[in-house]
C-alpha cells in the first residue's frame, strides 16, 4: 500500500524520473484489511489496482515483485541495494515501504499466522462448520478472525495472556468492554491465559489446561519487516525506522513510510506505523517533500479501524493518559470514550457511533488540538462540536 501510494503521489507531483519498485510476495499490491474481515467471503485478494485505480506497472519503470532487498548500503551519491536474486541496484535515493510481518514465537511453528494473501488462503482452507479453531491473542486480528469464523459455524476459542482483549491497543478498562461481544458472538474467550505450548492438535496454557483444536492461529502482533536493514540505518528497538513529519530518516537519501516507519506527528509526537490509514495518507507529504513542494499544515490524526465481532471500532489519536469521558452506555450499546488531557482532546475510541467518527476526525484533524468541556462532551445527545471551548 505505502509503496504503491508513493509511486502514485510522486507521479502526481510531477516526477518524471526513473522509478523501481521491489516486492517480496511475487504478486501486485493488495489490501490487507479484507484478509481477516472477509476471510471466508472473499477468496481473491482485493487488488489495489482496482481499489485505488493505481497500477504499479503504469507508475514504475521497473517492477520487481519477487526480488526482495536483502541489504542497503548508503553511498556518497545515493544508495546501493543488494537483491535476493543476486542483482545490485543503484539509485539516487530509496523509500522504505517494506511493511511488517506477523510475530510467531519460536516453538509455535504448528500455529498459522495471518498477514499475507497466501496466509489467508491457507487459513481459509482449514475452516469449516464444526472445526475447532484456537486463536492465540485477542488483539485486532484475533478478534476479527474469531468473529467471522464463529459466524461461519466454527467452534472458536480465544486465549489472551492479558487481563482484557485489546489491552495493548486500548488499555484494560476500554478493552474489557469488548468481552461481552465475544460472548454474544458465541466465542469462548479466556483471559489471563498464557500459552506455553503449541502443537498441531491444540495448545496448552500456563497452569496445565489444554485446548484441543484442528487449527491454531497465532495472532500476537506484528513487527516491522526491517531486520535486513540492521546496521545500515538507525532503527528503534521496535524495529521501526524513525522519520520526520515528511518521512525523511536520519540518513540522507533514505525515507520510510507505512508500517515500517515511526513518523513524527506535529500534534501527537512519534507515531509507530502499523495501520492502514498511514500507509494510504503519508506517501502524499513524502512525495511533495521529495519534489520540493509544500504540504498542507494540518495533519490528520492517527486513525485505526476494526470490525470486531460484529462491531465497528475506531481509534483516533492517543488513547491515554488523561481523563476518560464516555458518551453512551458501554454495557448497553454504542459508546464513545474521549481522552481529555488537561482540557485538551487528545484521542477517542468509538464503538458503533459513526457520527462521532466524523466529528472526532474533524476535531483532531485541525492545526491544533481543541479544548473540550468534559460535561458537554459526555452528553451523547449533543454534537461533539458544541463541546469545544475557546
Ligand atoms: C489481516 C490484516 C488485517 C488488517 N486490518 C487492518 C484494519 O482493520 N485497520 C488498519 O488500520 N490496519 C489493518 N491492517 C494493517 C494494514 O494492512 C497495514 O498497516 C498496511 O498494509 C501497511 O501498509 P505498508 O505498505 O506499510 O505495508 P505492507 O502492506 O506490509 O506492504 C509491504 C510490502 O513490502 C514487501 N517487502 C517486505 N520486505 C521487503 C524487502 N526487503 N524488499 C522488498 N519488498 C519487501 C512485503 O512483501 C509487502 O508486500 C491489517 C493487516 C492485516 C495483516
Amino acid at each position: 500500500m505505502a509503496g504503491l501510494r508513493t509511486l502514485a503521489e510522486l507521479r502526481a507531483a510531477g516526477y518524471d524520473g526513473h522509478l523501481t519498485i521491489l516486492g517480496a510476495e511475487g504478486v501486485p499490491p493488495y489490501d490487507r484489511p479484507p484478509l481477516s474481515k472477509e476471510l471466508l467471503s472473499r477468496t481473491e485478494p482485493a487488488w489495489l489496482s482496482a481499489e485505488l485505480g493505481a497500477d504499479v506497472h503504469d507508475l514504475a519503470d521497473d517492477v520487481l515483485l519477487d526480488s526482495p532487498a536483502r541489504r542497503l548500503l548508503v553511498t556518497d551519491d545515493g544508495v546501493r541495494l543488494a537483491l535476493s536474486d543476486g542483482r545490485e541496484l543503484e539509485a539516487d535515493g530509496a523509500v522504505l515501504a517494506c511493511g511488517s510481518h506477523a510475530v510467531r514465537p519460536a516453538g509455535w511453528e504448528a500455529a498459522l499466522t495471518l498477514h499475507t494473501a497466501a496466509d489467508a488462503e491457507q487459513l481459509r482452507s482449514h475452516l469449516a462448520p464444526g472445526v475447532r479453531l484456537v486463536i492465540i491473542g485477542a488483539g485486532w486480528i484475533g478478534g476479527e478472525v474469531a468473529g467471522v469464523a464463529a459466524a461461519a459455524g466454527c467452534e472458536v476459542t480465544v486465549l489472551e495472556a492479558g487481563p482484557a482483549p485489546l489491552v495493548r491497543q486500548l488499555g484494560a478498562e476500554l478493552g474489557a468492554r469488548t468481552v461481552r461481544w465475544y460472548a454474544e458472538a458465541g466465542v469462548a474467550l479466556h483471559l489471563d491465559a498464557r500459552v506455553v505450548d503449541v502443537a498441531t492438535d491444540g495448545v496448552r496454557v500456563a497452569g496445565g489446561r489444554s485446548f484441543p483444536a484442528e487449527v491454531v492461529l497465532c495472532a500476537v502482533g506484528a513487527r516491522p519487516a526491517t531486520d535486513w536493514l540492521t546496521g545500515s540505518i538507525p532503527m528503534l528497538p521496535t524495529g521501526h525506522v524513525p522519520v520526520d513529519g515528511a518521512g525523511a530518516s536520519d540518513v540522507p537519501g533514505v525515507w520510510a513510510v507505512g508500517d515500517c516507519a515511526a513518523r513524527e506527528n506535529a500534534k501527537f509526537g512519534p507515531v509507530p506505523g502499523g495501520h492502514w490509514s498511514a500507509a494510504l495518507i503519508d506517501p502524499a507529504p513524502l512525495a511533495r517533500e521529495l519534489m520540493g513542494l509544500d504540504s498542507p499544515v494540518a495533519e490528520p490524526a492517527p486513525y485505526v479501524y476494526s470490525a470486531q465481532l460484529g462491531h465497528n471500532l475506531a481509534v483516533f489519536g492517543r488513547v491515554s493518559p488523561g481523563e476518560l469521558v464516555t458518551r453512551g452506555d458501554p454495557a448497553e450499546g454504542p459508546w464513545t470514550t474521549l481522552t481529555i488531557d488537561d482540557g485538551v482532546l487528545t484521542g477517542a475510541v468509538i464503538a458503533d457511533r459513526p457520527r462521532d467518527v466524523t466529528a472526532v476526525r474533524k476535531l483532531l484533524g485541525g492545526a491544533e488540538l481543541p479544548r473540550l468541556d468534559p460535561r458537554t462532551a459526555g452528553d451523547e445527545s449533543v454534537n461533539l462540536r458544541s463541546a469545544v471551548v475557546g
